[in-house]
């Protein structure tokens, strides 16, 4: 019998496949990336886990050509001009590329020795970024698995600035407490939960009309919790908020921050990126100001997942929030240090993702950024405008990002006929969109994340619109 191990590791037979894959992958995204494909091939979950059960019962395979010829079908096709869904990249080829690159080596990050191109790299990234955010040379940063997880970790760091909670378990010194719009994404109602702030712990500051943290309110929200005796030792701006991409004035409320000696941490998880556009970069007007920020490079940075930047106004902050010892893996805990990345990430095992991003900066430069920005950017604003002109259809917003909500308004009961044209257009599978409820009203909801996308594909998708709602 042949050895298994002789198997799995023939390099021969990694090239026939590997340059297989390849082919079978460009004659995916060829097809895709002209639009005739549908963005999402719906499937219920039933019949969806019916059919991979039924694949693996039919007995082993030898060439995994069919098998992940399989998943493609089966999966979103987020190269599609028409997907506008979820604030997931649409990823860069060479990105994709630097990806097996990484997981073939899969160098560990946490101690420098096992990951020590990936540590290096990412600190120029992360040096990188920090600088366009206009932050000094005091900053710091590292790239983790996540904005949900980048959100946790900077919540402990705010809570180990201001709290022994990290040493002394959970009896802190005076009640604790975060403040937050109530717009926030919930992955940070979730890190509070977490940490054990919990409800009485999250005090959420409303929005105003444009979906903005009502900073007129924070002073009065703030004496409130002083005098009850609570410390907010956090507050949390949105850059951009989730529901409808709108961007907190983080300017004033560093003021505030600032005034009562408050962390503040910027979750520009999707819109932080605006900072390498001239133009849009006025949105985060004061981010430098920020304890800590978050950007995802998979969310606006054309990166797969995940690959996640936390940037500390202060290198000291970024290395405390996890002051452990692990002798066994690093000699003195308090050093220093930038190249071993476990001390200040929640991951001990860690991808070497730092190389998808300087793959794309190496290749292509800060303008693929800046470029990616200003399009999608300037397509939701031409969009909102073309849809302010259409009598049956509303928007929800003027658009700040490149998330527009919006709705048909031809009919009685809006909220039913936007139900019925999200479900009956996630059937149809030719665009793949979402939806959201803004005070308590359905809106259709885009994300426009592919740079290939023109007005043509959004007009396609209003013309689909009409001869759903016109079905029904
Ligand atoms: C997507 C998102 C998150 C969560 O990030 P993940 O990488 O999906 O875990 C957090 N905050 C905001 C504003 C987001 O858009």
């Amino acid at each position: 019998m042949e050895d298994i191990f002789s198997k799995v590791f023939d390099p021969v037979d990694f090239q026939r496949k590997g340059h297989a894959l390849i082919d079978l992958l460009s004659e995916h995204i060829t097809s895709v990336v002209n639009g005739k494909v549908k963005a999402i091939p719906w499937e219920s979950p039933e019949k969806q886990l019916e059919f991979w059960k039924r694949d693996l019962n039919e007995g082993q395979v030898t060439d995994p050509t069919c098998l992940f010829k399989n998943v493609m079908d089966r999966s979103v096709k987020l190269h599609s001009p028409k997907y506008f869904g979820h604030q997931t990249s649409v990823p860069a080829f060479d990105a994709v590329l630097a990806g097996l690159v990484s997981e073939l080596l899969n160098n560990g990050m946490g101690v420098y020795e096992m990951g020590m191109a990936g540590n290096a790299i990412e600190k120029v990234v992360i040096d990188l970024v920090a600088h366009k955010m206009g932050f000094s040379n005091q900053a710091a940063g590292f790239i983790t698995s996540g904005g949900s997880l980048g959100n946790l970790t900077a919540l402990l760091a705010a809570r180990a600035a201001s709290s022994k909670v990290w040493t002394n378990g959970s009896r802190p010194e005076q009640d604790l407490a975060i403040m937050v719009s109530e717009q926030a994404h919930y992955s940070v109602y979730r890190a509070a939960k977490i940490i054990g702030l919990g409800e009485q712990g999250i005090i959420k500051v409303p929005v105003d009309d444009n979906h903005k943290i009502r900073c007129d309110l924070l002073e009065q929200i703030y004496s409130k919790q002083a005098d009850a005796g609570v410390k907010v030792f956090c507050m949390i701006a949105c850059a951009a908020s989730t529901a409808i991409g709108a961007y907190d004035d983080i300017e004033t409320i560093a003021k505030f921050c600032d005034r009562h000696d408050i962390w503040l941490h910027t979750d520009g998880a999707h819109g932080a990126a605006v900072v390498f556009s001239q133009k849009y970069k006025e949105l985060v007007k004061g981010i430098e100001q920020s304890d800590s920020v978050l950007l995802d490079f998979h969310k606006m940075m054309m990166t797969p997942s995940l690959s996640t930047s936390l940037i500390f106004r202060s290198k000291e902050s970024a290395m405390h929030t996890f002051s452990q010892q692990a002798h066994y893996l690093w000699n003195d805990q308090q050093a220093d240090e930038w190249y071993n990345s476990g001390k200040r990430t929640f991951e001990c095992t860690k991808a070497m993702s730092s190389l998808k991003i300087y793959t794309l900066l190496k290749m292509h430069g800060l303008e693929l950024f800046s470029s990616y920005v200003e399009k999608t950017y300037a397509l939701a604003r031409e969009f909102a405008i073309f849809l302010n002109f259409e009598n049956d259809f509303e928007i929800a917003h003027t658009p700040e990002s490149n998330v527009l909500c919006f709705r048909y308004k031809k009919g009685n009961d809006l909220n039913q006929i936007n139900n019925y044209i999200r479900q009956a257009l996630l059937e149809d599978g030719e665009f793949y969109i979402v939806q959201t409820t803004l005070n308590e009203n359905v809106y259709l909801r885009i994300s426009l994340m592919n740079p290939l996308t023109e007005m043509s594909h959004l007009r396609g998708l209003v013309q689909k619109i009409r001869e759903l709602a016109n079905l029904r």
